[in-house]
């Protein structure tokens, strides 16, 4: 419409303006005429114009108005326009929610709509168009459904004229804003309570935090952690840790960050470790104990790798550790280490010595008579004593050995030789000659001594433990000797373990009945009659072979077996013998052999009583025989003993006579009943004019005191012969019969009888 107007004012122009050329072109007075008619329609166009246009402009505003009303309605945030006399108002839906219009609502008055709105941002109704324009103001309001809302507001002026100036107010909402303004507030709240509860329980429990993100060489420290390190800062670089822990933890802290650097790069979650060092605040500060209990790699708020880990302070914990260690591996009298120190500290020395082939000395030692300082001194003395010879002993394992005490007054030394193989020797001799520079204030202690032997590491074991029970083993075998000083030998100790060994199997065999007695028969020289048998005993073992009582009864005789053999024997040999004699063979001596231990015993004489009673065999058919050892004893006690046996009627002979100590003279005072010449005379009786010589002296002597003679060992006729020349009555040896078993010995006395 409005370009349509302008267009016919235009052609109206064009029309007159075409009109004027052609009229000057043809009548000069007519164009005169024209030129007045062309400036009053031109005065009268452009006044035309001028009153068109100001009807077009006024026209042209109210229709942006409604526009703007248009277009507000459509917008869906409250927007509102307004008359500063407040008598005009148009809201739109969104404006209405938050004025409580509903929407089939008469919205009643604009005035008190507006006063409410201004009032909800603080304003006065009145002078709302001079506060709002240009600025933004907020409000609280409670909408429809009475719901808080918050708006900004933004208002600008639309239009101007005397009457009223029109304006244009917008909302934004921030409702949503505020309430997570407000949540992020209550948050941060709980999280910093959190936080400080969280401080609260590290700082209760003692526990500091160290952080370290990603690559940086850099800890962040909790609180507790800055008090344990002695820092304000929360961070501490590495090398500031590092500083900071005692110099031998440093290493482990090295290996702890390498292991860490690495884990960085694969990112593998570790599992939780811990680690021990001491920490101390300051240089001159006492080191602490803290566990630092960590796990790699785990992961932080923004997926970045994270190491961290607690720091707990153990010292009480290090401080029990050290107690129970102090109990279980020092000695309460001298302070020095006790015998489980030592196995734990020799065996990783062992292991040192094997791996770099060096060697070193376990030395054992035992304070020779030291009862005799408890006994006169007390045992308050006794100990100043122990803690004396103890601190002579750590100077001569000083500086890399060591020293501990195993038990009363052993004790044990571990020194390194460095090549020296005279070290243990000169170690032992210094240590006397400290001992003896060591005051008791008892002149009878002054000369107190030690015993000790020693055992080379590696070599002498397969474990320290090993080689020290050698070096224990072979001071044991010197015991009761003063000043004995031994080094371990294998082969000995191997002869030694081989004894024990036939000991228990001895001692089984007792109880599995596998001793037997053999029979060796014993010739009348005059009628070539058996008159005798030496029951010999044998161990038969399972499998057949005979152990010869050379090799066991020497091991009996040490360990007390002897007894409980020797009364075997004897029961054994007398209900043998009774039971030939019962068979009606002729009837023959018995003989047993008894050893020193034997013949000792207190009751022996009811023992022997005792059996013979039992088995029923007269005592004249049971003869002992008794080793020259004998003599070693108390002469009047053997005499006094023997006298009892043979007032019991047993007879007594002295065996292998000629090989020991016993001098003929010695052997007049025994009230013995037969002398057996040992078989080393016989042997050499026919070649030998001095062994003969012997002989024939023996049996003379012997004769004229009434005593009997026999020969052992005879093996061919020549040596019978000579015996029965020499006047000597009776004969044993292979010649008429090797040692046999019953049955055979009583086939014997059987063919003999059927002569
Ligand atoms: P012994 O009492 O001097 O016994 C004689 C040993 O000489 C026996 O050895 C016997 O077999 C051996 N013998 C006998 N005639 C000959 C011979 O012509 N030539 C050779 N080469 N040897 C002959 P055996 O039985 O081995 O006994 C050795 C020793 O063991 C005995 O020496 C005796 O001291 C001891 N013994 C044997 N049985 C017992 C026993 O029951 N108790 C005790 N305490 N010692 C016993
Ligand atoms: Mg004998
Ligand atoms: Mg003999």
């Amino acid at each position: 419409m409005r370009k349509n107007l302008i267009l016919w004012i235009e052609l109206l122009f064009a029309l007159v303006s075409i009109w004027v050329l052609t009229s000057v072109n043809q009548r000069p007075e007519i164009a005169n005429i024209a030129l007045r008619v062309y400036v009053l329609v031109m005065i009268g166009v452009t006044g035309a114009l001028v009153l068109l246009f100001r009807h077009y402009q006024s026209r042209h505003s109210s229709v942006d108005i409604a526009r703007i009303c248009e277009t507000v309605c459509n917008l869906d945030v409250p927007a509102l326009i307004w008359t500063n006399d407040l008598n005009t108002l148009y809201t739109n839906q969104a404006m209405d929610e938050i004025l409580g219009i509903g929407e089939s609502e008469d919205p009643g008055d604009s005035a008190m709509l507006l006063s409410t709105l201004f009032h909800s941002m603080g304003i006065s109704p009145r002078s709302a168009a001079e506060e709002l324009n240009g600025r933004i103001y907020r409000s609280t309001l409670l909408d429809f459904d009475r719901n808080k809302r918050y708006i900004s507001w933004s208002t600008s002026l639309l239009k101007q004229n005397s009457k009223a100036s029109l304006y244009f107010t917008i909302g934004f909402e921030t409702t949503e804003l505020i309430k997570a303004k407000h949540s992020l507030t209550a948050y941060a709240k709980s999280l910093a309570a959190s936080e400080s509860r969280y401080a609260l329980s590290m700082r209760l429990a003692g526990i500091g935090i160290l952080l370290c993100e990603s690559v940086h060489d850099v800890f962040y420290v909790s609180e507790e952690a800055k008090e344990f390190l002695g820092v304000d800062k929360n961070e501490i670089t590495f090398n500031e840790f590092r500083q900071k822990l005692h110099p031998e933890d440093r290493f482990l802290f090295d290996e702890y960050l390498n292991k860490m650097r690495s884990s960085q790069k694969d990112n593998t979650l570790s599992k939780p470790q811990t680690l021990e060092f001491r920490i101390r605040t300051a240089v001159g500060r006492p080191y602490v104990w803290y566990s630092y209990h960590y796990q790699e790699n785990l992961t932080n708020a923004t997926g970045g790798p994270i190491i961290g880990g607690a720091l707990i302070d153990i010292s009480s914990e290090k401080l029990k550790d050290a107690t129970i260690e102090r109990l279980a591996f020092m000695d309460d009298i001298t302070d020095i280490a006790n015998r489980n120190k030592l196995i734990q500290d020799g065996e990783e020395t062992y292991r040192i010595c094997k791996k770099t082939g060096s060697s070193c000395w376990v030395i054992v030692l035992d304070i020779d008579r030291f009862h005799i300082i408890n006994d006169s001194l007390g045992y308050e003395k006794g100990d100043k004593y122990l803690r004396d010879f103890a601190h002579i002993l750590c100077k001569y394992a000083a500086p890399s050995g060591m020293v501990a005490r195993l038990s009363a007054d052993n004790f044990a030394m571990l020194v390194h030789d460095y090549g020296d193989e005279e070290l243990p020797l000169r170690t032992i001799e210094q240590i006397r000659i400290d001992m003896a520079n060591l005051s008791t204030g008892d002149s009878a202690t002054t000369a107190l001594s030690c015993s000790a032997a020693f055992a080379r590491i590696p070599s002498d074991g397969s474990s320290f433990k090993e080689a020290m029970e050698h070096a224990e083993f072979t001071l044991a075998m010197g015991r009761g000797q003063l000043s004995y000083l031994m080094g371990y030998n294998a082969a000995l100790h191997q002869e030694l373990v081989n004894k024990s060994e036939m000991e228990k199997e001895l001692a089984n065999a007792i109880a599995l009945k596998q001793l037997q007695l053999y029979y060796q028969p014993k010739v009348d020289l005059r009628t070539g009659r058996t008159m005798g048998a030496e029951a010999l005993i044998r161990w038969v073992k399972p499998d057949g072979t005979m152990v010869s009582p050379n090799l066991f009864i020497p091991i009996a005789e040490q360990t007390g077996l002897i007894s409980e053999i020797s009364h075997f024997v004897l029961h054994e040999a007398c209900a043998q013998n009774a039971l030939w004699q019962k068979i009606q063979f002729n009837p023959i001596v018995i003989s047993i052999n008894f050893t020193s231990e034997d013949f000792y015993q207190k009751n022996v004489c009811e023992t022997i009583q005792d059996v013979l009673i039992r088995t029923g065999l007269q005592p004249k058919w049971l003869e002992l025989e008794l080793t020259e050892r004998l003599a070693l004893g108390d002469v009047n006690y053997t005499i006094q003993q023997m006298n009892a046996l043979r007032e019991l009627g047993v007879l007594l002979a002295m065996d292998d006579f000629g090989t020991g100590y016993s001098s003929l003279s010695y052997i007049q005072l025994l009230p013995l009943t037969l002398l057996k010449l040992d078989r080393s005379f016989i042997v050499k009786i026919e070649t030998d004019t001095v062994a003969r010589e012997i002989v024939s002296a023996v049996i003379k002597i012997a004769k004229s005191m009434g005593i009997e003679t026999i020969a052992e060992g005879v093996e061919d006729e020549g040596q019978a012969e000579i015996l029965r020349s020499l006047g000597c009555d009776y004969v044993q040896g292979y010649l008429y019969g090797r040692p046999m078993t019953a049955l055979d010995f009583q086939k014997r006395l059987e063919a003999e009888s059927n002569h």
